[in-house]
């Protein structure tokens, strides 16, 4: 089969001809339909440790169809279509059972970097981790859905906890994850607040919903979230950049009883420098503010973002497709910062 392989650490992703994969007694084969491409695959090029083995094929954004069982496999057939979740779990631990597996302490690692993963035209997966796509979802949109759309649902629901009326600061809400926080934070009742550094990924949070743009390059954040709620501050920030100067301008944007939301990731390794940031104990006890690390989703959430999309209530931002060989491209385009909303490669049937 045909599949974009990283053939060591750091270097750039190229076209193979490698064997179809085998599976085991619990794994289902599928055959890609649709791959979403996302900062986070980029990065794990970039980052010691994140790709157990080389050569590796990256990606986990997959919709496919079922095309082969393991002899345990029982829950779907040949024939399904679905997703997939990203963290490879245990399934029998305290987090696995309690609906938080990315937590999960013996798992191995994340699919397309603990295991091949769907920039190819075949890929293996442990039945545990697939999602049934619903009919009248799209593989484009259920291929996104699994990351991109998810990571949003579960960030605003269960850790900003976004209510009706709530204000809502969402960093870095152009690009391929924030620009689905911002219908998300719509869709919870918040009043959203778009932050960005680019006058197309500001248009397209507009777009996609958002009440007001900050742009980030005309002043400083806090000043901007500041004169926008008239001095009072935003009931949650979910800032998706992650840097040392979004993570503090969120930080000191919050009303009284706010909560941060941390997703984006910068490791210091794939960018250069430190994001760490300071957090004044005084001022988290005195306004009793809250800091979450929000870490992708559980199986029901994605299966509940898929539900989300049937209704229509979500719309799967897509801006650029590729074929399969165009993945470095791709990502040299997210390297850039170049891409408004996700990124896929389309895989021909
Ligand atoms: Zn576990």
């Amino acid at each position: 089969m045909k599949a974009m392989i990283l053939p060591e650490f750091g270097a750039p992703l190229r076209l193979a001809t490698v064997p179809v994969p085998k599976i085991g007694p619990n794994d289902v084969l599928l055959r890609v339909r649709a791959t979403g491409v996302g900062l986070t695959v980029v990065i794990m090029t970039r980052v010691p440790g994140r790709v157990t083995s080389f050569p590796r094929i990256p990606g986990h954004e997959v919709a496919g169809e079922v095309v082969e069982l393991g002899a345990e496999v029982a829950q779907v057939k040949v024939g399904d279509r679905v997703t997939c979740h990203f963290y490879l779990t245990c399934g029998v631990c305290h987090f696995c059972r309690s609906g938080r597996e990315t937590l999960c302490p013996a798992s191995p690692g994340n699919v397309g970097m603990a295991c091949d993963g769907a920039y190819a035209e075949y890929m293996a997966l442990p039945a545990r981790n697939v999602v049934a796509i619903p009919r009248g979802v799209s593989d484009l949109d259920a291929a996104i859905a699994a990351d991109a759309i998810a990571t949003p649902y579960h960030a605003c629901r269960e850790e900003a906890r976004i209510g009706p009326g709530d204000l809502v600061l969402i960093v870095g809400a152009g690009g391929g994850v924030g620009i689905h926080a911002v219908q998300m934070a719509k869709l919870s009742g918040g009043w959203v607040l778009a932050a960005d550094i680019t006058d197309d990924k500001l248009a397209a949070a507009k777009d996609s919903g958002a009440d007001e743009l900050i742009d980030v390059r005309r002043g400083d954040l806090v000043t901007q979230v500041a004169k926008v709620t008239g001095g009072r501050g935003v009931d949650a920030a979910i800032d998706f950049v992650g840097s040392r100067e979004t993570l503090d301008g969120s930080l000191r944007s919050l009303a009284r009883a706010g909560r941060l939301v941390i997703i984006g990731s910068r490791p210091t390794a794939a960018f250069g420098v430190d994001s760490s940031f300071t957090v004044d104990p005084r001022h988290v006890l005195g306004s009793m503010l809250e800091i979450h690390g929000s870490r992708y989703v559980t199986l029901t959430e994605i299966a509940q973002t898929l539900e989300l999309l049937r209704q229509r209530r979500i719309r799967a931002i897509v801006s650029r497709t590729f074929p399969l060989e165009g993945a470095e491209e791709a990502h040299e385009l997210l390297r850039q910062n170049a891409l408004v909303g996700r990124a896929a490669l389309i895989l021909a049937s």
